[in-house]
């Protein structure tokens, strides 16, 4: 008999495993799919605090700020823990002057968390809590595979959205926290995720971080239907959460020449351009710009279950990762640092630690 059920062997669920491990108990994840890591495996790795915590919630000023301030003091220790397990560190910097953080191996973080959780259980889903009492974990993920909860809570255009993460995130387990007497965070209307090359493009799983279209700053945003936006976040969340919104969840990028060169952290507007119109992209050229045909592509759901600072939904039930609603309401922040504290909190509350 396990001491602790997990549910989802992707970021948020082997952390609170290989704590549940170092706590002497003996976890056991079951995981949807074939494969471990979630999307935590085609990340780009940036495990990621805001430098200080009123930037935090001047960006996401719609967050729980019990929850806020819990991720925002326990990533250091995280990563530090995430370090000692040998997850391989590739840069020690975000690339982003508002932000601290390290950048692993998005391969390397899953292979260490993986050997550290113990047994995995794979084409295992979780359906319903366990009857017999045992403590529960739920990290499934979120909902962003889900189309019938996105056209419900985020975009009549949910059919149209490009699905930019793994695809065993389909609300399980909002639906068992919910159906054990769980509540609905605030924000189940937003979502993180980037404008990527319109169809007829294609886009495969390991072009997800490659073809982000990250320029909207740069740029006139306009839908098909002639539209206007204006960026207002450097992580272009509003970008992407007002492009799903727009008929065929498209919005067109147009760029004047003069700002092809600009650079948006590693890369060039035109780099992230040619990199689009090599996809197979509607791309138009002449009179000074270059435009990109862009479709809203979603990451992760910001909305899930409301937890309280032990990561409980209600006794004997924890919710950890993109589970867990009401971190990022209004904007972005770090959704593996979301995953890597209260995954780790949510073991040792499930633990009586
Ligand atoms: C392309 C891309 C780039 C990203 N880059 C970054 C970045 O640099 N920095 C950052 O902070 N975030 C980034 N993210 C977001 C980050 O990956 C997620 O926020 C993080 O993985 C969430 O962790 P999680 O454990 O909640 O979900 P996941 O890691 O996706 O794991 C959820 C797991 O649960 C499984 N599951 C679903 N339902 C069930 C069920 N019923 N029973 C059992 N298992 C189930 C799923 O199959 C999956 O394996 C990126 C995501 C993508 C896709």
């Amino acid at each position: 008999m396990p001491d602790l059920v997990v549910a989802g062997a992707g970021m948020a669920g082997l952390v609170a495993a290989a704590r549940a491990r170092e706590l002497g108990a003996e976890p056991v994840v079951l995981e949807k799919l074939q494969r471990a890591g979630g999307s935590m495996r085609l990340s780009s790795g940036v495990v990621w605090r805001h430098l200080d915590f009123e930037r935090f919630r001047e960006d996401c000023p719609g967050g729980d700020e019990r929850l806020q301030r819990l991720v925002f003091e326990r990533t250091d220790e995280g990563l530090r823990w995430l370090e000692s397990l040998g997850a391989a560190v590739q840069v020690r910097s975000t690339g982003n002057p508002l932000t601290t953080g390290v950048r692993f191996s998005a391969g390397g973080l899953a292979a260490a968390l993986f050997e550290a959780a113990g047994e995995v259980r794979f084409l295992t889903p979780l359906r319903e809590r366990p009857a017999d009492g045992t403590p529960l974990v739920l990290a499934t993920g979120g909902f962003q595979a889900n189309r019938r909860l996105l056209r419900r809570h985020v975009t009549v255009h949910a059919d149209e959205l490009l699905l930019r993460a793994a695809p065993g995130s389909s609300g399980d387990g909002l639906r068992i926290g919910l159906a054990a007497g769980g509540r609905r965070s605030e924000g189940l209307d937003q979502f993180y995720g980037r404008n990527m090359p319109a169809p007829p493009a294609r886009v495969r799983e390991q072009d997800f971080v490659r073809l982000g279209q990250l320029y909207a700053r740069h740029a006139e945003v306009t839908s098909v239907e002639g539209e206007r936006y204006e960026a207002r976040t450097w992580s272009e969340v509003d970008v992407v959460q007002w492009t799903a919104r727009q008929p065929g969840a498209r919005a067109w990028f147009r760029v004047p020449e003069e700002s092809l060169g600009e650079r948006v952290r590693e890369r060039t507007v035109s780099e992230m351009v040619e990199a689009a119109a090599s996809a197979g992209a509607p791309v138009r050229r002449g009179d000074g710009s270059v435009s990109v045909e862009t479709v809203a592509g979603v990451t992760a759901t910001l909305g899930g279950l409301q937890v309280d600072e032990r990561a409980e939904v209600v006794p004997g039930v924890f919710a950890c990762g993109g589970d867990v609603g009401g971190i990022a309401t209004g904007g972005w922040s770090s959704g593996l640092a979301a995953a890597l504290v209260l995954g780790r909190v949510a073991a040792e509350s499930a633990l009586g630690v």
